[in-house]
């Protein structure tokens, strides 16, 4: 307890936001929590302003403190938990019982922590015994995730502490926008060219990042597959291709020649815009420095054809021999705070624990016995998120939806027709700690606690696994997310039919409810216990990763198989994790954009973020500070564009495409170019830029395509 005249109480945590995990210090006294920085390897005592203003949320008076439940007239009131748990548990069970076991779906989210992620995947295959589960991470880093698999055998965001970015001689970012998205990383960019390093960027926008680079390479969204394939054909016109590298890591190189054999540079720019002479300049600042490292992010990845983008950038590396190299890789920025343990412990469509595929009968028979279940009683795979959101309600698809820590009303792609799918659920329920757009449709919304309410790990954009730490209890009326999964997984019944924790010797129930004897189920620390012998012997192994480890140390980077043997902060130093340790070529074509422009449609469309907001906005838009700095949406134009269609700064403006349209105050800028158009997404309602984005997806990954569509503008005063 703290109040006047105690001594206020400090943890050592992280931000509770994106996948920096910037390391901070929370300090509470007289009831009042405030964020102090903390020296941590990623972020080094700096934070941003969504850092900073963190606590802020813990005594928001939006705040949820108390289930709700819709009622016959179809608004939300107050309920117990006893009521709204008992209207959940009945609701499943008329619709499993109507539709069967998948007319179940789970929803979870890339800032659950990796013991919620485990969990929830766990429920939905044990409890629920449901193949629909899927995340909101799909919308987010499962490009670059597919293509690291592919290419690597393994696919963590970046395989090299972030400490490496500040000792490249180039650096090429390609579609991410760090100054914006995660400032505190610009200061490892600054020393990167202090010590006369060059960086080079590839945006279509003039972004806060690009500003700061050597050079800046502007495409035109859609086209930077065509960009990597160019610089590689320029590299092997030059001979910078590490032919010994080539030869004796990898496989699969000569279809990839072949194929960049016709990029020629001139090629690239006639598509992309990207001069020949910016080509050239940034394939020799690739193919002749001694350290070098390529990072993409959002901007190349959330594309129709996202996983071979980025496979066009991992050739790129492979084929300069930059994998493994000290000081030297390729990497992919994550985005969302848990993005890479949020993927890896089972609550993707298509995986278990320990990143296994759930469609191996190995992986199965292991997990299965972790979980004490038959291996042939688990579900199979299930659909990526997009899909899975757009079947709900359907004749064919899920009747039911349990969503925690997301929020698709304002994130998904189409986003108005998604809304529409789950107005159509016969039970929609979310747990989250403030109303989203999401929640506000949910027939039954669960008041959680947040990040400093509870313990947990989460794995950072490295790899590292970090030590989340309460600082204090969840406000009366308020629980874990862990606490609901155990509660509703009693109320089902399953408890019991598959003892799953081992603690001290002790057999307990599965997913057992707090206080009802045994492991505490809803205890981090002991779901922790499980997913590291879950995990154990997979891609992603955390069988050595204990608290008191990271406790140690800033840290435990995966994969860890032994609590007395070394983590690996630096993959690929002698061999990738294919079955024959060489990582593979694959080539791959330009493809038009799933939609171009049209005369209907004449311009090109483009989402992403702004520094002082997150996400869905559902937290940053509630924080005083961050909503004076960023109040409301924009659509970026460039003052050409604007004269031509007699629209000023400020004025509102519509965007429209074939999906849907939404409206905000235009912003003049020449940061964009003339035949493109930008919005960010971290609004709903009529400024829901996600309104407009195309839901094509890519086959290999399923993200959508939101980094690029048709669309035309319109003043909102034109009919
Ligand atoms: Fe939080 Fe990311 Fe900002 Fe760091 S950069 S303070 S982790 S939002």
């Amino acid at each position: 307890a703290t109040g006047p005249g105690r001594t206020p109480r400090k943890v050592a945590t992280h931000c509770p936001y994106c996948a920096l995990q910037c390391g901070m210090t929370l300090r509470e006294e007289a009831g009042r929590a405030t964020v102090l920085p903390r020296q941590f390897p990623t972020n080094r005592g700096g934070l941003c302003q969504k850092g900073w203003t963190a606590a802020e949320l813990l005594d928001h008076p939006e705040r949820l403190t108390t289930p709700l439940l819709r009622d016959p007239a179809g608004e939300l009131r107050p309920a117990s938990w006893a009521a709204a748990l008992d209207r959940i548990v009945t609701g499943l069970r008329a619709v499993q019982q109507g539709h069967g076991r998948d007319a179940v779906a789970v929803f979870g989210g890339g800032g659950l922590t990796n013991e919620k992620a485990y969990a929830l995947g766990k429920f939905a295959r044990v409890a629920l015994r449901t193949r629909h589960i899927d995340y909101n991470g799909r919308f987010c880093m499962s490009s670059a995730a597919a293509a690291g698999m592919r290419a690597f055998g393994i696919d963590r965001g970046l395989p090299f502490p972030l400490a490496d970015l500040g000792r490249a001689d180039t650096l090429l970012l390609v579609g991410a926008n760090p100054a914006e998205t995660m400032p505190p990383l610009v200061r490892w960019l600054t020393e990167q060219r202090e010590r006369g390093g060059r960086l080079i960027v590839v945006d279509p926008r003039v972004t806060a990042t690009a500003r700061q680079a050597d050079l800046h390479l502007q495409p035109l969204p859609g086209t930077d597959l065509a960009v990597a394939n160019a610089l590689l054909h320029i590299a092997l016109t030059e001979g910078w291709v590490d032919r010994e590298y080539v030869a004796a890591r990898t496989t699969g190189f000569e279809a990839v020649r072949r194929s960049v054999a016709g990029w020629w540079p001139a090629r690239a720019e006639a598509l992309s815009g990207a001069p020949v002479a910016d080509l050239e300049a940034t394939a020799r600042a690739l193919g002749t420095a001694e350290r070098v490292i390529i990072l993409t992010a959002r901007g190349a990845e959330q594309h129709a054809k996202g996983v071979d983008t980025v496979t066009a950038f991992v050739n790129l590396a492979l084929a300069l021999g930059l994998p493994g190299r000290p000081g030297s890789g390729y990497g992919c920025l994550t985005g969302q705070g848990n993005g890479q343990g949020g993927r890896e412990h089972g609550q993707k469509a298509d995986q278990l624990p320990g990143y296994r595929r759930i469609d191996d009968p190995a992986a199965r028979e292991h997990v299965a016995g972790v979980w004490g279940v038959p291996a042939d009683e688990l579900p199979g795979p299930g659909v990526p998120a997009y899909e899975l959101l757009d079947s709900l309600g359907t004749p064919a698809g899920p009747k039911a939806l349990l969503v925690f820590g997301s929020n698709p009303v304002v994130s998904a792609p189409r986003a108005a027709r998604i809304e529409g799918r789950l107005r159509d659920l016969d039970l929609l329920v979310v747990a989250d700690f403030l109303l989203s757009e999401t929640a506000a449709l949910a027939d039954v919304v669960l008041p959680t606690a947040q990040w400093a309410e509870e313990d947990g790990t989460m794995t950072n954009l490295e790899g590292r696994v970090l030590r989340r730490r309460a600082l204090r209890p969840p406000p009366p009326g308020v629980r874990t997310d862990l606490e609901i999964l155990a509660d509703l997984t009693a109320r089902l019944k399953v408890q019991g039919r598959a003892p799953s924790y081992t603690e001290n010797d002790r057999k307990v129930p599965f997913l057992a409810p707090p206080g009802r004897g045994g492991a505490d189920a809803s205890d981090p620390r002991v779901v922790f216990a499980e997913l590291r012998r879950a995990s154990a012997g997979g891609i992603a192994d955390y069988a050595g990763v204990s608290w008191e480890r990271i406790d140690e140390r800033d840290g435990v980077f995966w994969p860890c198989p032994a609590e007395d043997g070394p983590d690996t902060p630096r993959l690929f130093a002698d061999r990738f994790a294919t079955p024959d340790g060489r990582a593979r070529f694959h080539a791959v074509e330009h493809r038009p954009a799933a939609e171009e422009v049209c005369a209907e449609y004449p311009l090109h469309f483009t989402t992403g973020r702004v520094l002082a907001q997150y996400q869905s906005g559902t937290q940053t838009r509630r924080v005083a500070a961050l909503r004076r700095a960023a109040p409301e949406a924009f659509v970026e134009l460039h003052p050409d564009l604007a004269a031509r269609l007699g629209v000023d700064d400020g004025e509102p403006v519509r965007v429209v495409s074939r999906r849907g349209e939404f409206s905000a105050p235009a912003r003049l800028s020449t940061a964009i170019r003339p035949d493109t158009v930008f919005a960010p997404f971290h609004w709903g309602g009529a400024a829901r830029a996600n309104s407009v984005t195309n839901d094509a997806v890519d086959p290999v990954s399923g993200m959508p395509e939101f980094k690029i569509c048709a669309v035309r503008l319109e003043r909102v005063d034109e009919p």
